[in-house]
């Protein structure tokens, strides 16, 4: 397990370190601020919709290395899904980091992130841009904030 957390932790630094898909989408057909007054964390998140699929999404912003590395996770795993895949990962995210689920199989790289169930105070950060893609999904937010919510 040890072996695991390590991978797991080198995983978190490296995408918080290289962002992926880190960029602005000009004039992107969604945009979504996000924003964790809890931590500081902010982004804005860019989302394309080719009929039912994600064709390009992106993030801009400053936050700790979570709320960096999931969002950087986040844009990989939902690029090129069908709107409806997105929605299902994006519930499987909620679980996981919420401690209702405990099979992460199925989350790949996404599985880094079962650990935060053991830092309450750390589940806004990990599941910020997770809000922002799912309010642009839905496409009826064009801000989101962690605050007042229960996860
Ligand atoms: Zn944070």
């Amino acid at each position: 397990m040890s072996d695991l957390r390590e991978l797991y932790q080198q995983l978190i630094l490296d995408h918080n370190k290289n962002p992926r898909n880190f960029r602005t989408i000009e004039s992107a057909q969604r945009t979504v601020e996000g924003n964790n007054p809890l931590c500081g964390d902010r982004l804005m998140l860019y989302m394309n919709l080719d009929g039912n699929h994600i064709s390009d999404i992106s993030f801009q912003g400053s936050g700790c290395a979570i709320s960096k590395a999931s969002a950087s996770l986040m844009t990989v795993a939902l690029k090129g899904k069908t709107v409806q895949e997105a929605e299902g990962i994006f519930q499987n995210f909620q679980r996981m980091v919420t401690g209702k689920d405990s099979n992460f199989d199925a989350m790949g790289n996404l599985a880094v992130f079962s650990g935060i169930r053991d830092y309450p105070t750390r589940i806004k950060c990990a599941t910020l841009a997770w809000h922002a893609a799912n309010a642009a999904l839905h496409n009826h937010q064009k801000s989101i904030s962690t605050e007042g919510e229960a996860s």
